[in-house]
């Protein structure tokens, strides 16, 4: 699949590339890339960078790179790599043959960082962590310089070298750039360019136990891939000025930095490593747990990639941050599949309906269109007979004034089928538990009855008991409780809300179902949007609820 062109609605970042065709800057070529760094699984802020970076790319007749910024053995792995590919295929977007790791360019950057020392650019400093931070200063003093920072090249060649060959223990010497202990920007307080760590690097193995920091391997790997416009989120505005330090020192490639603002969602936390604890903690079931922000979270519960980048693309490119509503997220959903999804019936908490005026053993198919929205899809049979399943919360023994659902003595109309009218309610003796409806049905009112001119206020989905399928239905709500996903550190168990999960396992729907495949999607008339789990098995179905039908945001659009 390839991205599609000509959606991104103009934004900034695209003004800056209008204005640099003008001038010729970066020789009229557009090249962006994406750096995940793969220390856990992506969420759906990654996809807005995704969007943005393909989008960009492919809008401009350019490329983009598919990057793994690896520069930190400790925490990453190869199933994030393999994850994260499958999930910027499944988004839609093609890296070609560009697909990189900045620890392929290891080698490089250390070349370029003994370029530096031979500068007097860098130096190699003996302070501790807690040293160089006590050095630093503060936003509104000057730091100190470290005692170390006049060391001769030779010495600084010869110490980086042996920190390289495995001298030195872990955290006792690093490299630093010289640029200004009294700079106003604190990233320019000679930063670590790199540091001592024996950790086994899931590409590299033990080949290296010194590894560069990110703010001098990122700028050195965009400049190695001539990167045009690197955009990043807007934390990195400060560190811009490193950024240009790195690459206007060494002379090399100059690209281009870009910040946007990064994607915050209501109700959703989007750290990886706040979604890590979720996962480790066995809060969910795994990163793709169906109330996951996760990319393979959303694709497993049923979430489309169009519905992803219409949001991506609703939701903008801006310069300052804000916090969208997840309504928005859900409301793509519901715009992309109500086009596409096949309506089926499915009673989710069950109540048996006998219609005593049926003939026993009688069979009828009644016609039923597949989709209202979308006469293409065409019509299907529904089998009815005297048994029914409707579901338990549309009938009420003693109902309020607005209740247009079943009671004793009511009608309602049986979607595609008859009116019916509740007769007589059995119940359980000793708990009173009502164990079915005994009803009648008007013969004259077949296919909902409009042609009989009867007016009935409510209409009821239902199942054959005789033909439905039993099947497990899982419906879903906010991971977090209100109030907890944003800004808070540590996810401990009491946060995650207890009604995020519903397990229903004993649902009945329509016998045309058991033929579902994965990847196909269906509206359930009146309880939202489903599709089948990767816990199905052949015959015990589970559905995932992908979203409910009631838009909360469209509501809010409207008023
Ligand atoms: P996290 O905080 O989730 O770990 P990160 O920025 O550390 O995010 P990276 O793997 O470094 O994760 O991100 C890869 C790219 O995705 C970066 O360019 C980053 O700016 C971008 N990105 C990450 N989160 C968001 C977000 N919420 N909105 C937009 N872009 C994002
Ligand atoms: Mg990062």
């Amino acid at each position: 699949m390839v991205a599609p062109t000509g959606t991104l609605p103009a934004n900034f970042i695209q003004n800056i590339i209008n204005e640099d065709a003008k001038t010729g800057k970066h020789g009229n070529r557009v090249h962006t890339r994406f750096p995940p760094e793969p220390n856990g699984y992506l969420h759906i802020g990654h996809a807005k960078s995704i969007c943005l970076n393909f989008g960009i790319a492919a809008e401009n007749g350019g490329l983009c790179n598919l990057r793994f910024d690896d520069t930190n053995p400790s925490k990453e792995e190869v199933e994030y790599v393999d994850s994260i590919q499958e999930d910027v295929r499944w988004l839609g977007f093609d890296w070609g043959d560009r697909m990189y790791y900045a620890s392929d360019y290891f080698p490089q950057l250390f070349e370029y960082a003994l370029q530096l020392i031979r500068m007097g650019k860098a130096y190699v400093c003996d302070l501790t962590a807690q040293q160089i931070r006590e050095h630093r200063g503060t936003l509104t003093e000057p730091g100190k310089n470290s005692p170390f920072r006049d060391r001769s090249i030779e010495e600084n060649l010869d110490l980086f070298n042996r920190m390289r060959a495995g001298e030195f223990p872990d955290g006792s010497k690093t490299l630093r750039a010289k640029i200004d202990m009294s700079s106003p920007n604190i990233n320019m307080r000679d930063p670590v360019l790199y540091r001592i760590l024996r950790a086994t690097h899931h590409r590299t193995g033990d080949t290296w136990c010194i590894y560069p920091m990110y703010d001098y391997a990122h700028p050195v790997s965009d400049a190695i891939e001539k990167i045009t416009h690197s955009i990043c989120t807007l934390e990195f505005e400060d560190h811009r000025p490193l950024y240009d330090w790195c690459v206007e020192t060494l002379g090399i490639y100059r690209p281009q930095q870009i910040e946007f603002a990064r994607l915050n969602l209501t109700r959703a936390v989007m750290s990886k490593r706040k979604l890590r604890e979720l996962v480790e903690q066995k809060q969910v079931s795994g990163w793709d747990d169906p109330r996951m922000p996760t990319i393979s979270g959303l694709r497993r519960r049923g979430f489309t990639p169009e519905a992803i980048r219409d949001f991506c693309e609703r939701i903008g490119v801006a310069k300052s941050n804000s916090t969208v509503d997840y309504e928005l997220l859900e409301h793509c959903v519901r715009e992309d599949l109500n086009m596409r999804a096949a309506r089926a019936m499915a009673v989710l908490r069950p109540l048996k309906v006998v219609i005593e005026n049926y003939p026993a053993g009688q069979v009828e198919e009644l016609a039923a269109e597949n989709n209202p929205e979308n006469p293409e899809m065409g019509s299907r049979k529904l089998p009815f007979s005297r048994e029914l399943y409707i579901e338990q919360d549309d009938f009420m023994e003693n109902p309020p004034g607005k209740f247009f659902r079943l009671a004793p003595g009511r009608e309602v109309r049986l979607k595609h089928a008859y009116i019916i009218k509740c007769e007589q309610v059995v119940k359980d003796e000793q708990t009173g538990e009502i164990l079915e409806l005994r009803c009648s049905y008007d013969p004259e009112t077949k296919s909902g009855g409009a042609a009989s001119g009867r007016k009935v206020k409510g209409t009821l989905h239902w199942v054959s008991a005789l033909h439905a399928k039993p099947v497990e239905v899982r419906l879903y709500d906010h991971l977090l409780m209100e109030d907890e996903a944003d800004g808070t550190d540590e996810i401990a168990g009491s946060r995650v809300n207890p009604e995020s999960l519903t397990v229903l396992k004993q649902a009945m729907v329509e016998p045309a179902l058991a033929e579902a495949v994965m990847g196909s999607r269906f509206q359930f008339l009146r309880h939202g949007y489903f599709c089948l789990d990767k816990d199905s098995k052949p015959d015990a179905p589970v559905f995932n609820r992908i979203v409910s039908l009631r838009d909360s945001w469209a509501k809010v659009q409207k008023a």
